[in-house]
């Protein structure tokens, strides 16, 4: 196969979809290295991971209930709430760049490679926000940054639960 930073495996949970990293870490897990490999993997936005667990947790003991992972839904998003006609994306921050953020990294090695590979992702991001945004949807980005300790995925859910109540279209923690 031939590899270039657009060349993306399509992703079975993403159908219709090229652009989903669990399609992606599929190709590039045997070009890079073993350190930027274990890099990848506990950066990947993987679904069920670790810190997305803890949110929908949290969420639930609030009370919200939620679907997960609808495949019908642009994006893939995370968590669904139908009922308010909103969405949460758990981003990994390496993958999909959080500005300004220590998590942000960029591998030593084929560093052109990973730009692009960046500059794809941050643009592919933009697209399904405004596209989901035009369908009526209200989004909100939750940075795996914000739930890395207990005490943050609790103000986290409760930023969320507020936002569900407020209507407003767009929340980025
Ligand atoms: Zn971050």
């Amino acid at each position: 196969m031939t590899l270039t930073p657009n060349s993306f495996a399509t992703c079975v949970a993403c159908i219709g979809l090229n652009f989903c990293f669990i399609g992606n870490m599929q190709v590039m897990i045997d070009i890079v290295d073993r350190q930027t490999r274990s890099r990848m993997m506990s950066g990947i936005r993987g679904k069920n991971t670790k810190p997305e667990l803890a949110l929908r947790r949290a969420l639930h003991a609030r009370g919200l209930r939620y679907r997960i992972h609808s495949k019908e839904i642009l994006g893939c998003p995370d968590i669904v709430f139908p009922q308010y006609q909103a969405l949460v994306f758990v981003h990994g921050c390496f993958w999909h760049r959080h500005e300004n953020c220590r998590y942000a990294t960029t591998p030593a090695s084929r560093q052109e490679f990973w730009q692009a590979k960046f500059a794809a992702n941050v643009r592919r991001d933009k697209t399904v926000r405004k596209a989901l945004l035009l369908n009526g949807w209200r989004i909100s980005i939750v940075w795996e940054c914000a739930l890395r300790k207990p005490d943050q995925v609790v103000t986290t859910a409760a930023a969320i639960n507020d936002w569900l109540l407020s209507g407003n279209k767009l929340l980025e923690l």
